[in-house]
């Protein structure tokens, strides 16, 4: 039993329904690090996958970047390594700076964060509960149903569109008491775009008290508008960006979250501590390569529509994405083809349950998917 809850965490249980039984029971999993273990992309990866992958096998099953950190980022984890003694907040100051005044935000919109894994879970603990329902995208990306799960918050998935977008009225409509909405843009597992009209409308009409959880992980690769906008005009919306994506920074950590400063504040209490100096600094870094995100976005991009116009010449059907994956239909259950492609060293991605015939591809190098869609038409042909 927790014994030093802080007044606003007391006034926050009590706001939403959980007991310290349920407070502890979520201090215990973040404090075990099993939170953040089951909640994220390697962990969901993980659990489709075998435990260790051989260190020469195609990886193109997390939704990683090949490319790693820009050549600016590692000059800034070398400098920031220097001083790696100390806790450097200056650094974490710059980039929450940095990010504020390229999004037209004032600073207090911005919390920086070691990713978006951990304002998506605390997000959850934040705004749902027992009577708080959270309300997600089927097929979507699934940690914020594990953070639901934990805090006993019942979880409503609401099939994409035949054209693959969040179904926004549906969503809307899920659960008059729904606490948070999740919307991922583009959206993890399909790579495809809600129109931003359909994202301004669902800020405009969602159900009383209940706040967007819109995450922009891929939004960078895609290219579509950012739905900063709400931000700034102060809807009941909170914006989770991550370095792990077009920046090639998984392993580095970094990420935000934009909103209004009552909405940042409800998310911040579940964690607290200082974020990696280093991952601050190589995020910093790499705000400032003016290119950095078109030039990706095109290498990404060229290897993806390579890649699907192959499949398309082969008739192998496949969800036309915008992201750094696609999913690939298959004539059998996928998890067949997932372990078939595993005997050529070749991981691709999990299944979805509510897609049973469907895998996800993430986007590899140019050798990544040379040995892929070799190996893809002999598993076929077998
Ligand atoms: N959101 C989405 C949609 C993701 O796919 C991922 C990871 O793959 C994350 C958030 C969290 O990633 P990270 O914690 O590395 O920022």
């Amino acid at each position: 039993m927790p014994a030093d809850l802080v007044p606003a965490q007391r006034a926050l249980l009590a706001a939403n329904g959980l007991s310290r039984r349920d407070f502890a029971r979520v201090a215990a999993f973040v404090a075990g690090g099993t939170w953040l273990s089951l909640g994220s992309e390697p962990a969901l990866a993980q659990l489709s996958q075998i435990k260790a992958i051989p260190p020469n096998a195609v990886r193109i099953n997390a939704n990683e970047n090949p490319l790693g950190p820009c050549s600016q980022a590692l000059d800034a984890v070398q400098r920031a390594l220097v001083n790696a003694g100390r806790y450097q907040f200056d650094l974490i100051e710059a980039f929450k700076e940095t990010l504020a005044a390229q999004s037209g935000l004032a600073v207090e919109q911005v919390t920086a964060y070691a990713g978006s894994s951990a304002p998506l879970h605390q997000a959850v603990l934040g705004f749902c509960s027992p009577s708080r329902p959270f309300v997600t995208a089927d097929p979507g990306y699934e940690a914020g149903e594990v953070a639901a799960k934990a805090v006993n918050a019942k979880v409503i998935r609401v099939p994409l569109t035949a054209g693959y977008a969040h179904d926004v009225r549906a969503m809307a409509a899920a659960a008059p008491d729904a606490g948070l909405i999740y919307l991922c843009n583009p959206n993890n597992p399909t790579g495809t775009l809600t129109p931003h009209a359909d994202i301004l409308w669902l800020a405009d009409n969602l159900p009383k008290g209940c706040v967007l959880l819109l995450d922009e992980a891929y939004i960078h690769v895609s290219g579509a508008p950012m739905a900063t906008e709400l931000v700034k005009a102060g809807k009941d919306v909170v914006i989770l960006r991550t370095f792990s994506k077009i920046y090639g920074m998984a392993g580095l950590r970094a990420g935000a979250a934009l909103g209004r400063p009552d909405l940042l504040a409800k998310i911040a209490m579940w964690s607290g501590g200082p974020l990696p100096s280093l991952g601050m600094a190589a995020a910093t870094a790499s705000l400032q390569v003016a290119d950095l995100v078109p030039t990706r976005r095109k290498i990404i991009s060229d290897l993806r529509d390579e890649t699907c116009q192959f499949l398309q010449a082969h008739g192998i059907a496949f969800v036309p994405s915008v992201s750094n994956c696609f999913m690939v239909k298959t004539a059998r259950p996928g998890t067949e083809l997932v372990a078939a492609l595993r005997t050529h060293n070749v991981y691709i991605g999990r299944v979805w349950p509510s897609w049973p015939n469907h895998v996800r591809v993430s986007v590899g190098t140019a050798a990544d998917m040379a040995q892929f869609r070799t190996a893809l038409l002999k598993v076929l042909a077998a």
